[in-house]
């Protein structure tokens, strides 16, 4: 037949469940991750393809799935089309998805009322607090990522705008990377008012989780008295699972979890993710992929290097980058870290 032939000549095989398997090459054990619902899948369709026609088609990575209710056939049927690695799909639990027994829904309640009142984004939605602590805590915890070294978050309605032409998780494991980013901003200050006084109380409590090389010159101004509110955006994340199955890191989102704020506030997953990582890892652990021109509404990272732009076939105007933008934390990312800024980086200032 004409697969047989195709895999005959292109090297690529198919296993006996008809997935198609990686061509050659050692591939990392990695997988892209995406929590969604049934109604994103349209969304996340024109997405997997794009990640695919960009990234994945020359890897053939796997790609799970993981939704607070069961997905439908037809969610399975149409991404598992689309995803050139194989696909697994699985339903959260309910511990990972409903309040802890120590939190006070009746407070929860006040404070999504105002929220509401205060116009706080998301700031009346329960689901969105599951997601974010869902995100934070738990994800990495579900069986079907057990499989996996490195993860790659992508969500619904993401774009990436340019080729990458190498293989990601296999620079981030050469090169000792644990966690990896596009764009970097400012977290809304109503939604996480007690998290750095958690912090620094979980930070007094275990002070041997805190890397002797921390970044906490990128999440705070004052030697850390205060947070800046820098955080790495999550809806991009190449990361190490390990980093997150740490002791540290669960001992820190346990901490969280306790003090409530998921619920008592609306802490995101985000400055979660961040603020472990600035002070947990080693601060050569954490990249910035300057290469990759990504999207999520209402965002930008478009590469400005000529070279960079030329070889991934970039589609983005880099005069709509956000990463240098006053509002983007990258700057602080470059300084801190004794790092070269683009050229004309200033004029996007
Ligand atoms: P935003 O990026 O902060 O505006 O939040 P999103 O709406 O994009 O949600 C973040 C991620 O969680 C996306 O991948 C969504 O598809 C997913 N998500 C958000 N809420 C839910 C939910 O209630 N159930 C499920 N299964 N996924 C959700
Ligand atoms: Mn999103």
């Amino acid at each position: 037949t004409l697969l047989t032939l195709y895999i005959l000549y292109s090297g690529a095989s198919v296993s006996n469940t008809g997935v198609r398997v990686a061509k050659s090459g050692k591939r990392e054990k990695a997988t892209f991750v995406t929590l969604a619902r049934n109604q994103d899948l349209y969304s996340l369709a024109s997405t997997i393809k794009n990640v695919e026609d960009r990234f994945n088609h020359q890897y053939n990575y796997d790609w799970v799935f993981l939704n607070d209710a069961d997905f439908t056939e037809e969610f399975k049927e149409v991404t598992s089309r689309l995803v050139s690695g194989t696909t697994k799909y699985g339903k959260v639990p309910k511990e990972h998805w409903s309040y802890p027994e120590w939190i006070d829904q009746n407070k929860a309640a006040e404070t999504r009322q105002k929220m509401k009142e205060e116009k706080v984004i998301y700031g009346d939605s329960v689901s969105y607090r599951h997601m974010c602590r869902f995100e934070s805590g738990f994800f990495y915890k579900h069986p079907l990522l057990d499989d996996y070294d490195w993860y790659w978050r992508v969500e619904p309605d993401v774009k990436f705008h340019c080729d990458i032409n190498y293989d990601v998780f296999r620079f981030m494991r050469e090169n000792g990377k644990k966690y990896g980013f596009t764009i970097s901003l400012r977290e809304y200050d109503a939604t996480i008012r007690t998290l750095w006084p958690t912090t620094v109380k979980f930070m007094n409590d275990h002070p041997q989780f805190i890397h002797e090389n921390n970044m906490m010159d990128f999440i705070s101004d004052d030697g850390g008295l205060s947070y800046n509110l820098c955080h790495f955006w999550s809806n991009f994340e190449i990361g190490s699972l390990d980093f997150l199955r740490s002791h540290a890191y669960n001992s820190y989102f346990d901490y969280l979890d306790k003090a409530g704020g998921f619920f008592y506030e609306r802490w995101g997953d985000a400055p979660v993710h961040s603020i472990a990582a600035a002070l947990f890892l080693d601060r050569n652990e954490i990249h910035h992929f300057s290469d990759i021109g990504y999207y999520h509404i209402p965002f930008s990272a478009c590469p400005l290097d000529p070279v960079t732009r030329f070889e991934g076939k970039c589609s983005c105007n880099p005069k709509q980058d956000f990463t240098w933008n006053g509002y983007s934390c990258a700057s602080k990312f470059y300084t801190v870290n004794n790092m070269k800024k683009p050229e004309g980086w200033q004029e996007l200032a």
